[in-house]
């Protein structure tokens, strides 16, 4: 696959983005130079100038925090002062905008992806949570387009999430909770299978809360309970030393998800004096009870509103990385009564469920994901016995595909419709899965139009439906499960076969379609010679009687060399030229005899 044709899968976080594409049927998420697969989203515009994104941009931040940009998202399709949060920093004086901050994290990640594919790509799908109003959502996109990416959808984060669980082949009316805890956002969604999409039936959730609120909180807590603290307020601290300690309590944050106690060490960290704490879990799980309690009223609200009881959910899917925190993770097992499935990397779930579905999209992953396909082709027998393929093999279904057929023979007065399913190209070797007769008004040849429809449904059922179209009589014929259910054996033998008798087959479909050709020339030819009579060169006459002669000698010969009929056609075809022009002449003169014009 040529670079030009990925579409990237774009988780574009509050606190994180993640890049990633399918290739070679796989979904992979993609690293930068450094080998990391997620870039915070951070932009860090300097004094002189020069602009920094990702963890270049975030070891800027405590030099210069006012001029470091994070948690974007936040604000992105909002009017100024529209949203609680007020950001470290002021976008007017820096003179950007959220879309433009945006588009400077998709170009990065455009960058990651090209540098990994070697190639340029320029198609993506970005994710937005499913609480994004048009405005939110219009300004991803045109974040993206900004960033010289074609937006082929937006796609809401609990979807991904589910995609990425590999939910979408849920059974209909299955529903699912998404408990999204990221950075900076909280949102819960309960989704339900409809028609094969997810459907978001409802959706609670906190644009003010994420794991963020708790770095601070826990920085604060550790700032005024440590000797420096007596004196000093936490907001007081000059703004290096605050980044600093949110960013330790971060760091001790993560730890005291899988160990019961971590320590926060910070030398020289105001005034020339050092601050050192020891943290058991049960602090920092007392700090965030209230925090982790207003998840729990938006889960019970979104359910509420999804008139869903948390006994009807088939899976509670945890995302965002901080429900690696244990007190997260009791809490929604508290609220939705089942253990939540956390088999996918909280961090990466959206991200490879935007893959998933860019891959979709570009058709990459058509080969992976198992939609049920029709395992041999499906048509009717038409003139000569020719198999006419109407759906060919490996199509997905539910599909529909039709032609429309005609008398061949003069005065016919009906059709007899065989459906047939297999791959070979005679009719006699495949399977006849029913037939029907199709009737209509009697009339010269090529005068009947008969409308074939194949419709085949998400069960496999065949429904054929044949209408005469002068009439619009219809005629319809279901065949029940045959057109899916044979088994692998079987089609693995039909296929073997017609492999094996390719060369053979294709001569015979020429042989009877060079045949069907010479037995509609031949008496056309006699015809013009026999109304022409004199008129035509006697030496030109006695050419076309020769070539006339060999395709007719060809037809009766036994070989069926279907080459040399098909030529002798061709030849016989050319000789005639003439007599064409000769016929055309005649009919104008007779014409305008009629009219008395010459
Ligand atoms: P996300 O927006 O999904 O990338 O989530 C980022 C948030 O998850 C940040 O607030 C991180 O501090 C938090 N986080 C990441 N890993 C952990 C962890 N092991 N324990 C607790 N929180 C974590």
């Amino acid at each position: 696959m040529a670079s030009g044709e990925f579409i990237l899968g774009i988780d574009l976080g509050t606190t994180n983005s993640l890049v990633g594409v399918v290739d070679s049927g796989f979904p992979i998420l993609l690293a930068d130079a450094e080998g990391s697969r997620s870039t915070p989203s951070a932009v860090a515009y300097g004094r002189d100038g020069t602009m920094a994104v990702g963890a270049a941009a975030l070891r800027q931040r405590a030099l210069d925090p006012a001029r470091t940009v994070t948690s974007v998202k936040r604000l992105i399709g909002r009017r100024p002062g529209e949203g609680e949060w007020q950001p470290p920093y002021d976008l007017r004086a820096l003179g950007v905008t959220p879309v433009e901050v945006s588009a400077e994290i998709l170009k990065h990640l455009r960058a990651v992806a090209e540098r990994a594919m070697e190639g340029p790509i320029s198609r993506a799908v970005i994710t937005v949570p499913a609480f994004f109003n048009d405005a939110q959502r219009n300004a991803t996109k045109r974040a993206g387009e900004l960033a010289g990416l074609s937006v082929e959808r937006i796609l809401a984060e609990p979807t991904a999430a589910a995609l990425a669980y590999g939910l979408d082949k849920l059974e209909e009316h299955r529903k699912i909770a998404v408990f999204d805890l990221g950075g900076g956002t909280f949102d819960v969604s309960i989704l339900e299978m409809r028609d094969g999409v997810f459907q978001v039936l409802a959706t609670a959730g906190d644009t003010q809360l994420g794991g963020d609120d708790i770095d601070r909180l826990l920085a604060r807590h550790v700032w005024e309970s440590s000797p420096l603290g007596k004196e000093t307020w936490f907001e007081q601290l000059p703004a290096e030393a605050r980044v600093r300690l949110v960013a330790a309590a971060e760091e001790a944050k993560k730890k005291l998800s899988t160990d019961t106690h971590a320590s926060i060490e910070l030398p020289f960290l105001w005034q020339g004096q050092s601050l050192g704490v020891d943290l058991p879990r049960g602090v920092l799980e007392q700090i965030a009870a209230p925090w982790a309690e207003r998840a729990r009223q938006h889960c019970w609200r979104a359910l509420t509103d999804a008139r869903v009881k948390p006994g009807d959910l088939d899976e509670v899917l945890l995302v965002g990385g901080s429900t690696r925190m244990p007190l997260v993770r009791r809490i929604a097992q508290d609220i939705f009564g089942r253990e939540p499935n956390v088999s996918q990397n909280p961090d990466e779930a959206i991200a490879r469920g935007a893959v998933i579905q860019a891959g979709m999209l570009s058709g990459a992953l058509r080969q992976v994901v198992l939609l049920d396909v029709t395992p041999l082709s499906l048509g009717i027998e038409t003139f000569g016995g020719l198999m006419n393929v109407i759906i060919p093999r490996n199509t997905t279904i539910p599909g529909k595909a039709g032609e429309m057929f005609t008398n061949a023979v003069a005065n016919q007065d009906s059709m007899l419709v065989r459906v047939l399913q297999g791959e070979r190209e005679l009719a006699k070797d495949n399977w006849e899965l029913g037939r029907v007769d199709v009737p209509f008004p009697p009339g010269p040849k090529g005068s009947a139009r008969v409308g074939v429809q194949f419709a085949i449904d998400a069960n496999g059922i065949l429904q054929v439906l044949a209408r005469d179209t002068a009439t619009n009589h219809d005629v319809v014929l279901e065949i029940q499960n045959t057109a899916i259910d044979v088994d692998d054996a079987k089609v693995e033998a039909m296929i073997a076969e017609s492999v094996e008798h390719a060369f053979e087959d294709m001569n015979e479909r020429i042989w009877t379609e060079a045949k069907l050709k010479a037995e509609e020339l031949l008496p056309a030819v006699e015809e013009a010679l026999a109304q022409l009579g004199a008129e035509v060169d006697p030496t030109e006459a006695a050419r076309i009687r020769a070539c006339a002669a060999r395709v007719a000698s060809l037809l009766q010969s036994e070989r069926h060399d279907a080459r040399a009929l098909k030529e002798a056609n061709a030849a016989l075809d050319d000789a005639t030229q003439s007599l064409a022009v000769l016929l055309m002449d005649k009919a104008m003169e007779e014409a305008l005899t009629r009219k008395g014009l010459v």
